[in-house]
């Protein structure tokens, strides 16, 4: 037994048998020569059968949108003309694997080259060509493992595509050899409220079915725990969790201070979790745009905001520009070629070169809001000047849409708050893009992963300044970013001044429980001592040892 340990980036805590993600197979270099052309086609449609019928099981065995992407995956794989190709190359002189690797990239172009939906399948082509090559090399199946029973997901990192068909039914926890504090693991993890480790040094080197007891709350992976420390910890977790979920109602400390507590929202399969929460703080507009060739068009987004809307009847949506760039490039509104895509054209900034993106969205936005019943806000991301802020509420204004507020992502724009404020109507901290600007830390990188843990002191300051200008303005100040998920954290967010916290759903019942189990004035002395400490390490052990152990200068019991 022992313990890998790393950054807990979603709470809870399982136990299970792990199952490795492969990396995709490489092809060797110099192919070999084809000495049986019967048998090499032969091979190959073997292979192609199998993959085809695999996609087809597994797609009968997942939930929606899984099983439609296994499910055309399979019809690809079994496509006639794909085994007709492959035949006519290795009749040619091509092995097997090479072949079916040429005339799967030739149809990826010639999918990309038809653009809309068939360009959005390019990705799905690429899935698929792993698999074939894989199983002709004899290599273990790429992408996501499926032993046929729960497990716990290990993986060097998780890019978007991976996590399409991850099946919260069969994943028990996330373990990432990389990723950092606020990468896409990260976000995807918390959405599925899986219990998540990344940057965890060792977790790829365990061997696929080693039992593992994941802590995603302090970001440990025990490897080959003895069975009664398992059950303790599944026991203490779930009398915690028992105890948090019996507090309800609308979010505020013991004392009746009121902190909305808001829903993240990415994709609508998050819908069903986010409905228990006060509103969406941040809905995450890029689900519509992800992995296509071009924009989708006005019908289309009205109706998918439209939806969103309308599961929030009589609450508040605050939904986010397009934010494309960085860490999400879209082919239509971001230059492949930046050398510095972080610190370039993203965000707000991709409207500079490409308004009618941004007028277009707005107008659909307005025109779903207009037959809603929901609150609807707007808030642009990515904001480094007062001028901004005040232009794009100007935009957004002039499509109908009467509340509008900018996110605090770029530390210029903390320090200038006051002025940003007086030409909007709320603002909301990204401290994850703010922790990445402040800290010259690129957000994506698990070796600076320290940089951008949310407790740094720098960037409780921002926070601070930021909530201050709030005040002063009489106006609205959310946390949007990750830090607003970390129960212990929140206490200190609000006693900074922040008015909601908005979170990945399946962190809420931990943040409303631990604001029921102080008063204001407690959170705001949280709020000095992490402030006041020295590091980012410090700020958390002082925090937890006054908030859990009751050390309030007698001034009160502790909390759990
Ligand atoms: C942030 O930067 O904190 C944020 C909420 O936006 P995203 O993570 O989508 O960049
Ligand atoms: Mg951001």
């Amino acid at each position: 037994m022992h313990t890998l340990t790393g950054i807990g980036v979603s709470p809870g805590i399982v136990a299970g048998p792990a199952a490795v993600m492969n990396a995709p197979p490489v092809l060797p270099a110099r192919p070999p020569a084809v000495t049986d052309e019967h048998a090499a086609v032969e091979a190959a449609h073997t292979a192609l059968g199998e993959v085809a019928a695999e996609l087809l099981e597994r797609a009968g065995q997942a939930i929606p949108p899984a099983a439609d992407i296994l499910a055309a995956q399979s019809a690809m794989a079994a496509d006639p003309v794909l085994a007709q190709r492959v035949a006519e190359l290795i009749k040619a002189g091509r092995p097997p694997a090479y072949a079916v690797s040429d005339v799967i990239a030739e149809f990826a172009e010639q999918f990309q080259a038809a653009g809309g939906y068939l360009a959005e399948r390019a990705a799905d082509l690429e899935d698929l060509r792993n698999r074939i090559v894989a199983r002709l090399l004899g290599l273990p199946m790429p992408g996501l493992p499926d032993p046929g029973h729960p497990y716990v997901l290990i993986a060097d990192d998780l890019a978007p595509a991976d996590t399409a068909t991850i099946d919260p039914r069969q994943v028990l926890a996330i373990v990432t050899e990389r990723g950092g504090p606020t990468s896409h693991t990260a976000i995807l993890a918390k959405s599925l409220g899986l219990p998540a480790v990344v940057a965890c040094t060792g977790a790829i080197a365990v061997a696929d079915g080693t039992q593992l007891l994941v802590n995603g709350t302090i970001g440990t992976a025990v490897v080959a725990p003895a069975p009664s420390q398992v059950r303790s910890a599944l026991d203490r977790e779930a009398v915690r969790r028992a105890a948090a979920a019996r507090v309800t109602g609308p979010g505020r400390t013991s004392d009746g201070h009121p902190v909305k507590l808001m829903a993240n929202l990415g994709t609508a399969r998050e819908l069903p979790a986010a409905t228990a929460a006060e509103g969406v703080g941040l809905l995450r507009t890029e689900f519509l745009y992800l992995d296509r060739a071009e924009a989708p068009g006005f019908d289309e987004q009205r109706a998918a905001y439209a939806e969103i809307f309308d599961a929030f009847a009589g609450r508040r949506v605050v939904v986010r520009t397009l934010d494309a760039g960085a860490d999400k490039p879209l082919r239509f509104a971001t230059q492949p070629d930046e050398p510095n895509p972080a610190l370039g054209v993203r965000g707000l900034r991709t409207s500079l070169r490409s308004p009618e993106l941004l007028d277009e969205q707005l107008a659909a936005i307005s025109a779903a809001a207009q037959r809603a019943r929901a609150e609807v806000w707007v808030m642009a991301p990515m904001v480094s000047t007062p001028g901004e802020a005040a232009a794009f509420a100007q935009r957004a204004r002039a499509q109908g849409l009467p509340t509008v507020g900018v996110m605090i992502e770029v530390p210029a724009a903390a320090l200038r708050a006051d002025a940003v404020l007086a030409g909007c109507d709320f603002v909301s901290l990204g401290t994850n893009d703010l922790a990445q600007y402040a800290f010259a830390a690129d957000r994506t990188l698990s070796d600076v992963a320290d940089l951008l843990d949310p407790w740094q002191p720098a960037l409780l300051d921002l926070i601070h300044l930021t909530a201050q200008a709030g005040h002063r303005a009489g106006k609205p100040v959310g946390v949007c970013g990750e830090a607003a998920g970390d129960a212990l954290l929140a206490l200190v967010l609000v006693g900074l001044g922040v008015t909601s916290l908005s979170m990945a759903p399946a962190t809420l019942v931990d943040v409303r429980a631990a604001l029921a189990h102080h008063t204001i004035a407690e959170c705001r002395h949280l709020a000095d001592l992490a402030r006041a400490a020295p590091d980012a390490a410090a700020a958390r052990s002082h925090v937890e040892a006054v908030a859990h152990t009751g050390r309030w200068g007698g001034a009160r019991d502790g909390w759990r």
